[in-house]
């Protein structure tokens, strides 16, 4: 693929970008490996201090950044300024507990001043997506850099301009020169990179197949990877939840993003006793959703982000209808210039239909008749994903098997899914494996050194 900022609402390229060339990657290299060195010996304050001032700038030029983000993937301007915002929260919330997540944890033992350290790894690559294009990068660097590592971000090739405006922001903070760089380079070269004996570990956000690519290199080394891979959600309907609610705020779990995030509501999947009150009331709002430029504040839904994702969903779509699926609404994209499609309704899907098994990244809910608990839980996990899920209901006791029987990374009773510093992030199964954010988040690529020291005069006990 090109590297390209094509504007997805009008389909006109603003600029493209020659990759690197094999020089200009060597000297990034060698640039990352000598800040490593340094950046691991700079005091934790200082590395806080930079992360802090990388949130300061967003907060203060979001409006810049934003414009950024909109022009090349098209999320909604306002959307796109709030995506600057919580990455600001996740900067300041590194750079506030830097102290604590990274102090030695003694451990009690007669006779020793022992503790787990935790140090740095090094040089980590970042392969990241286009869909939330600073967030993703965000909430792994803001705990990388006060973890001491270095970050290489390898953006996707359809926002190189996002990626150099965040290679800017951390230089801006004051990010010592090798710190924070930006690879513009294709997925191909990713595997030489990552190869490098100087890059010691790797973060994925991105489809299962780039996870599984890049799993299988990094394992091929020997480095450690987290891996944040696609999802499926359920969006589970009970009958005694407030079904007001619950349809809003499945119409914007849907829509976020323009249909385009991992975590967004794919699956809904609604009790009978309610399907039909609940369609009566989603389908008309979905219909009602108002299309067009993401820089307008009237507009609800933007353009897909590339013409590859409008014709990935289109072909997802015909193929469900094929199969026998009812398409309630929508199901065409919309003529003219940019990528639109019309927010769609699918329902009574088979198995066989790409709608049930597949990630559908765009604005189309898939709508599954269930007819106990039991049925909404086989539903919810017959899929290969597991990142997130949302259930509606006030009942107790299936609050608690909801809780406890979805197979996912986290579960949301009558609420949106959506990642918070404050909880680890991630999926179990296809989805990926590893943690963002939280402290788990920063110390996935740390050394957890145990360190025993025997006091003077200590006999101490020698085993395996
Ligand atoms: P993608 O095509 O997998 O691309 C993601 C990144 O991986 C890009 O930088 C891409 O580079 C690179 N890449 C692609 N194939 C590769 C390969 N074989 N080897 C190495 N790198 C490779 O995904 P996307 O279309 O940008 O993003 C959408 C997907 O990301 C969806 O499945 C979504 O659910 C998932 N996602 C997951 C999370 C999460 O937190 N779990 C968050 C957001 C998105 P190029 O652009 O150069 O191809």
């Amino acid at each position: 693929m090109p590297i390209a900022s094509i504007d997805p609402a009008s389909g006109k390229e603003l600029r493209h970008f020659q990759p690197l060339a094999d020089a200009a990657i060597e000297e990034r290299l060698a640039r990352a490996a000598r800040a490593a060195a340094a950046w691991r010996r700079t005091p934790v304050t200082e590395r806080a201090r930079v992360v802090r001032a990388a949130g300061e700038l967003l907060e203060r030029e979001g409006d810049r950044f934003a414009a950024i983000m909109t022009s090349e993937m098209g999320k909604l301007l306002s959307a796109a300024r709030e995506e600057a915002a919580k990455c600001a929260v996740a900067c300041r919330w590194y750079a506030d507990r830097a102290g604590e997540l990274l102090a030695n944890e003694p451990v009690e033992v007669e006779g020793e001043r022992s503790y787990v350290a935790w140090q740095p790894l090094g040089v980590v690559l970042a392969v990241m997506p286009w869909n939330f294009p600073f967030w993703q990068v965000v909430r792994f660097a803001a705990p990388a850099l006060v973890a001491g590592n270095v970050g290489l971000l390898k953006h996707a090739s359809n926002v190189p301009q996002c990626a150099l405006a965040l290679e800017e922001l951390f230089t801006r903070a004051g990010a010592p020169e090798g710190v924070f760089q930006a690879l513009l380079i294709g997925s191909k070269e990713v595997e030489r990179v990552l190869a490098d004996p100087r890059v010691a570990a790797a973060t994925l956000t991105g489809s299962d197949g780039a996870g599984r690519s890049v799993a299988a290199i990094a394992g091929k080394h020997i480095k450690p990877t987290v891996l944040e891979l696609g999802g499926s959600d359920p969006f589970i309907v009970m009958p005694s939840a407030e079904l007001r609610q619950a349809v809003t705020t499945a119409v914007k779990a849907r829509t976020l993003n323009n249909g385009q995030s991992c975590i967004a509501a794919k699956r809904f999947i609604v009790h009978e006793a309610i399907y039909d009150e609940f369609l009566r009331r989603f389908v008309p709002a979905m219909e009602a959703l108002r299309v067009g430029d993401p820089t307008l504040p009237e507009t609800q839904v933007g353009p897909l982000a590339t013409t590859q994702v409008r014709e990935d969903l289109e072909r997802q779509v015909a193929e469900s209808v094929g199969r026998g699926a009812c398409l309630l609404t929508g199901g065409h994209r919309i003529d003219g210039p940019g990528y639109y499609y019309q927010p769609t309704v699918l329902s009574d899907i088979p198995e066989s239909a790409p709608a049930f098994g597949e990630e559908l990244f765009g604005p189309v809910a898939s709508v599954f008749r269930v007819s106990s608990i039991e049925e909404a839980i086989r539903v919810a996990n017959a899929t290969r994903f597991g990142l997130g899920a949302s259930a509606w209901t006030n009942d107790d006791a299936e609050i608690a098997r909801f809780a406890d029987e979805i197979e996912a990374g986290s579960v949301f009773v009558n609420g949106m899914v959506a990642s918070d510093p404050r909880f680890p992030f991630g999926g179990v199964k296809q989805s990926g494996y590893g943690r963002e954010l939280a402290a788990v988040g920063m110390r996935e690529f740390m050394n957890m050194k145990t360190v025993r020291i025997r006091l003077a005069g200590s006999e101490g006990t020698d085993t395996e």
